[in-house]
């Protein structure tokens, strides 16, 4: 760093922030998903953490066994009614603050399962945070997903609106 003379020098070199902003960035660019899929849609999740697709570039390749060890709950596929408790007990077990991402058409509405045994919109047994569209969406849509998902986090939690449209 170079002498400082005027202000504008000092913009250019000195970087400040709040300890708030700087938990939010470092919170919304680590989070670590839970290894949990249900259908179809699992599938192209999975795709999204190989090479070609390298979900590690937005710092969420460690996909946790544990859900006490994840923050991100990815709901790819559909939920059958038989599933739903299941999927709330790992939600609860889960750290806190922790986010919900519903992949695909069947998590969001039920999809092409428009019968009794499927839960018709996964936000009836967690809240969902981002929405993914697509039958099975494709990696990319997962990865747009995940930056929205970061955008909310880190504008969120400092209050101001969250966007993730
Ligand atoms: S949205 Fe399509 S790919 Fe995903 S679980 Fe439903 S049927 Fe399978």
């Amino acid at each position: 760093m170079g002498v400082i003379r005027s202000e504008q020098d000092l913009e250019r070199n000195v970087l400040t922030t709040t300890l708030e902003r700087l938990v939010a960035w470092g919170r919304g660019n680590s989070v670590w998903p839970a290894q949990f899929g249900l259908a179809c849609c699992a599938i192209e999740m999975m795709c999204a953490a190989g090479s070609r697709f390298d979900i590690s570039r937005f710092g969420s390749e460690l996909f946790r066994a544990s859900p006490r060890q994840s923050d991100l709950m990815i709901v790819a596929g559909r939920v059958s009614q038989k599933m739903a408790p299941v999927l709330r007990h790992i939600y609860d077990q889960m750290l806190d603050p922790k986010w919900v991402i519903s992949m695909g058409d069947c998590a969001s509405t039920g999809g092409l399962y428009n019968n009794y045994a499927v839960v018709q919109g996964v936000d009836k047994i967690v809240p969902v945070d981002v929405y993914v569209a697509g039958c099975p969406p494709r990696p990319e849509a997962l990865l747009h997903g995940l930056q929205l998902l970061q955008r909310k986090i880190q504008t969120r939690t400092t209050g101001a609106a969250a966007r993730a449209t």
